[in-house]
């Protein structure tokens, strides 16, 4: 795996995609600068070499030219965050750019427009790709975020790089997490599935059936499984169509030695509301008028005690409706549990959308090993597809 331990930037001009597709607020302001954070390491790295950094990154989904998506918005932050006066040049090809970074020296940073003003970058249009890789001696990939996506920054430029191109401090750590859970781990390993829906999650349980030890499952596609092993649900979250599914997962898990958690109790509601009425009963005893919100007491210590004894935990999706607070606790607790774990020796990794958003809230960010940080691209790669942007850089 190529990384930027591979090269020596003295004198020469990094292009790095990153992913600055930050939240702004009405003001512009940024909201979240993790993603900015994230990309420091690789710029530093290289700065400290004695190369220069050329930042090419997308912002939100405009449609064509639109002031609101600039970047111009964030280059003040980008700035501090780096604590590098950062340069920005109001597109991504043409003369102004050519001039802007022709003039870059040694422990410079530039930030070009958002690339996806132009359409040619979402189509991953050859052309628009060549334009790009004009800017750069060598090509870093850092953006994980969009490694799912073969546009013309993320994958198709790596062509006019051979032997130039590498992986960002950022994406190798992805990288590694990943091959850590899926195919380098240590045993006992225990996968958490949790979330609203088996049919997202069909795909990684298919490639992690056979890679783990134990399937944790939560969330709403609890009641699909305990629907489909005859249990009663009353008006909780179910996908009739996925009954089998279920039914054939469970088997296939028996036959590969997987073993399968499923919830045996749950806080159910009267109401999808955090003021509705509760009670604690168990999964498949639902009456009829009452939903299953979260996990109850008794799932949480079975959870805990699975993961005590696990060496590695891969976490996507929350056990319960944790945006209320009344229905947070059985995911607060598996975190508390996973956080314990990995203090005991355990390598966790927490990945895709929610789960990294209920690990900030309630503050296990920095009490697991690595928090990804790429919804999309870390389902993909749990369902086991190759990354057209790690691809890019591979061959
Ligand atoms: P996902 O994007 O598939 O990981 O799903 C995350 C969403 O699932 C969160 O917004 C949770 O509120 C929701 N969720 C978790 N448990 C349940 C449940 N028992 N019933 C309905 N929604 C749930």
């Amino acid at each position: 795996m190529k990384t930027l331990d591979n090269f020596n930037f003295k004198n020469k001009k990094a292009l790095i995609r990153v992913d600055f597709n930050v939240p702004l607020n009405d003001a512009f302001e940024v909201t979240d600068i993790t993603r900015i954070q994230a990309a420091k390491p690789t710029i530093t790295k290289i700065l400290e070499d004695g190369g220069s950094c050329v930042l090419m990154s997308h912002l939100g989904r405009p449609n064509g030219v639109e002031d609101q998506f600039s970047l111009r918005h964030i280059v003040h932050k980008v700035s501090e965050v780096l604590g590098v006066k950062t340069r920005f040049v109001n597109d991504c090809i043409g003369s102004q750019v050519n001039e802007a970074v022709s003039n870059i020296v040694a422990g410079e940073v530039l930030l070009l427009e958002n690339l996806r003003f132009y359409e040619e970058e979402k189509a991953g249009d050859t052309g628009f790709a060549e334009q790009l890789s004009g800017w750069g001696d060598i090509y870093v990939n850092d953006a994980f975020g969009t490694a799912h996506r073969a546009h013309a920054s993320t994958a198709v430029i790596a062509q006019y790089f051979e032997g130039n191109k590498c992986f960002g401090n950022l994406l190798a750590q992805e990288i590694e997490s990943i091959d850590k859970v899926l195919n380098n781990s240590e045993k006992p390993v225990t996968a958490i599935l949790g979330g609203a829906k088996v049919s997202s999650k069909i795909g990684i349980v298919e490639n992690i059936i056979e890679k783990v030890d134990h399937i944790i499952i939560g969330g709403g596609m609890t009641f699909t499984f305990v629907k489909a092993l005859g249990g009663k649900i009353g008006n909780s979250l179910v996908e009739d169509d996925k009954l089998d599914l279920a039914l054939d997962i469970l088997e296939k898990a028996k036959k590969n030695n997987t073993q399968i958690h499923l919830p045996v109790d749950a806080v159910i509601a009267d109401a999808f509301s955090n003021d509705a009425n509760t009670q604690t009963v168990n999964t498949n005893e639902i009456p009829e008028g009452w939903m299953g919100l979260d996990v109850g007491p008794k799932t949480s210590e079975n959870f805990a005690k699975v993961l005590t004894n696990s060496k590695t935990i891969l976490w996507n999706g929350p056990l319960g409706v944790f945006e209320m607070d009344n229905f947070s606790k059985g995911t607060t607790e598996l975190g508390n549990a996973i956080a314990e774990s990995t203090q005991n020796g355990a390598f966790s990794l927490v990945g895709g959308g929610d789960s990294v958003a209920a690990v900030k809230q309630f503050g296990f960010a920095d009490k697991v090993s690595y928090v990804s940080t790429g919804g999309g691209a870390m389902l993909e790669s749990l369902e086991g597809k190759v990354l057209p942007g790690i691809n890019a850089i591979l061959k």
